[in-house]
C-alpha cells in the first residue's frame, strides 16, 4: 500500500476511533488519551518539528543561490506576496458572505452571559515586520522565528551566489545537508500514519460530540467557506495564472493536506508540502523553497476564513450586526493578522481577538467557539498550506514557460 493510502486509512480510522471515544466514559478515555494517543501524536509532531528549522534555512539558502540573480528574487517576492494578500482578501470575503447567508449565530441557544475568554497577547504586526532582520541570527534559529530565519537565509544565499566559486565548498555543504534532510523527511513520513491516527482520534475525543452538536451551523459555515475557497479560488488561479491543471494539483498534493489535517500546523507540514510540490508537481526547487516557507508563515487563507465566519457569528449571537465599513475592517485586519499568525495549532484563535477588538465586538465571544476550534484548525490548516503550494506551482509554471525547466529538476515523478 502506498504511503498516501496508508495516511488516508489512518485518517479515517482516527476519525472513527475519535468518535467512538467520545462515547467512552472519562475513566476509559483519559488514560487512553494520556498514555497512548497524546504521546504517539507528540512524538510524530516532534519528529517533524525537529527538521523544520534546518529545512527552511538550508532550502532557502539553496533556493536563493539557485535563482542566481537577486532581481529575480525580488520579482518572485513581489509575485508571491501579491498572490498571498489577494487570495487572503478573497478568502475573507467568502467567509463573510457564507456567514451572512447561513447565519450560524441566529436562532441557536448560546449562553453569552457565562462566556468569558482570557485574551492572550498577540504579537503586534508592526513589530513582526520591523524585526524581520534579527539582531542575532543564532537566536532566530534557536527560537524558530520563521520570518527572521527566512531573512538570514536569503542574505546567506545572495552572498553565496555573488561569491560563486570562492565559496563552492560551503555551497556543497548546504547541498549535502539538504540531502540529509530529504532522507530524514522520507524516513519520518513512514511514521505519519501512526501519528495522524493518534492526533485525530485524540482531537475528536477531546472535543466531544456535544460541542459539535451545538456549534453545528458555525462549523458548517466555516467548512463550506473553506471548501469554496479551496475548490473555486485556487482552481481558477491555477487554471488562469498557472495555465495548469487544478485536478493534477489536488491529486498530487493530497498527502500534504492530510498531514496538515492531522498536525494542525503549517510549519510542521512544511517538509512534506515542499517535497511533494517539488517531486510530484515539478515545482522548481528554487521557487518552492522560497515561496512555501514564506507562505507557511505569512499566508493563512483558512485561518482568515475562520476569523471572518467567527466574527459574523459572534456579531449575530450578540445581536450587533456588522456594517459595511466594519466588514472592510475585518478584511483589512484579518489579512494583516494572518501575517503575524505562527503556523502552529490554535494561533488563529488568539489573533481573532485582535480582529474582534478592531470592529468593537466582545472578545468573550471566542469562548463560544473555542470548543470546536481544534477540529476546525485541522481543516483550515490544510487550506493554509494548499494556498502556499498553489502559489508556488503557479509561479513555477509561469517561470518554466518563460525560462524553461531547470536542469536540477529531474526527479519529477508525477
Ligand atoms: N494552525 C494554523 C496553521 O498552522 C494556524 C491557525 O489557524 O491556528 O496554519
Amino acid at each position: 500500500m502506498s504511503l498516501t493510502k496508508k495516511i488516508l486509512l489512518a485518517l479515517l480510522l482516527g476519525i472513527f476511533a475519535g468518535i467512538g471515544l467520545t462515547f467512552a466514559p472519562a475513566e476509559v478515555f483519559t488514560p487512553i488519551d494520556t498514555y497512548v494517543l497524546n504521546p504517539v501524536g507528540e512524538i510524530f509532531l516532534n519528529l517533524i518539528m525537529m527538521i523544520v528549522v534546518p529545512i527552511v534555512f538550508v532550502s532557502i539558502v539553496l533556493g536563493t543561490v539557485g535563482l542566481g540573480d537577486p532581481s529575480k528574487l525580488g520579482r518572485i517576492g513581489v509575485q508571491t506576496i501579491s498572490f498571498y494578500l489577494v487570495t487572503t482578501a478573497i478568502a475573507l470575503v467568502i467567509g463573510l458572505g457564507v456567514g451572512l447567508v447561513l447565519e450560524p449565530g441566529e436562532g441557536g441557544n448560546f449562553s453569552i452571559d457565562d462566556a468569558s475568554y482570557e485574551e492572550q497577547a498577540a504579537p503586534p504586526i508592526m513589530d513582526t515586520l520591523v524585526q524581520i532582520i534579527p539582531e542575532n541570527p543564532v537566536e532566530a534559529l534557536s527560537t524558530g522565528n520563521m520570518l527572521q530565519i527566512i531573512a538570514v537565509a536569503i542574505f546567506v544565499g545572495v552572498a553565496l551566489a555573488m561569491l560563486g566559486e570562492k565559496t563552492s565548498g560551503i555551497r556543497n555543504l548546504f547541498e549535502q545537508a539538504n540531502d540529509i534532510l530529504i532522507f530524514l523527511v522520507n524516513a519520518i513520513m513512514k511514521t505519519a500514519p501512526y501519528g495522524a491516527f493518534a492526533l485525530i482520534a485524540s482531537a475528536i475525543g477531546e472535543a466531544g460530540l456535544d460541542a459539535i452538536g451545538s456549534m453545528f451551523m458555525y462549523m458548517l459555515a466555516v467548512i463550506l467557506a473553506l471548501v469554496l475557497h479551496g475548490v473555486i479560488t485556487y482552481s481558477i488561479a491555477i487554471k488562469t495564472l498557472g495555465k495548469a491543471s487544478p485536478l493534477k494539483f489536488y491529486k498530487a498534493f493530497f498527502p500534504a493536506m492530510s498531514v496538515a489535517f492531522s498536525t494542525s500546523s503549517s510549519s510542521a507540514t512544511l517538509p512534506v508540502s515542499m517535497k511533494i510540490a517539488q517531486e510530484k508537481l515539478g515545482v522548481k526547487k528554487s521557487i518552492s523553497s522560497f515561496v512555501q516557507p514564506l507562505g507557511a508563515t505569512i499566508n493563512m487563507d483558512g485561518t482568515a476564513i475562520m476569523q471572518a465566519v467567527a466574527t459574523v457569528f459572534i456579531a449575530q449571537v450578540y445581536a450587533e450586526p456588522l456594517g459595511l465599513s466594519q466588514m472592510l475592517m475585518v478584511v483589512l485586519t484579518a489579512t494583516l493578522a494572518s501575517i503575524g499568525t505562527a503556523g502552529v495549532p490554535g494561533v488563529g484563535l488568539i489573533m481573532l481577538a485582535m480582529v474582534l477588538k478592531q470592529v468593537g465586538l466582545p472578545v468573550d465571544g471566542i469562548a463560544l467557539i473555542i470548543g470546536v476550534d481544534r477540529l476546525l484548525d485541522m481543516i483550515r490548516t490544510s487550506l493554509n498550506i494548499t494556498g502556499d503550494a498553489a502559489c508556488a506551482y503557479i509561479i513555477s509554471e509561469d517561470d518554466k514557460r518563460k525560462n524553461g525547466i531547470d536542469e536540477e529538476q529531474t526527479e519529477q515523478t508525477a
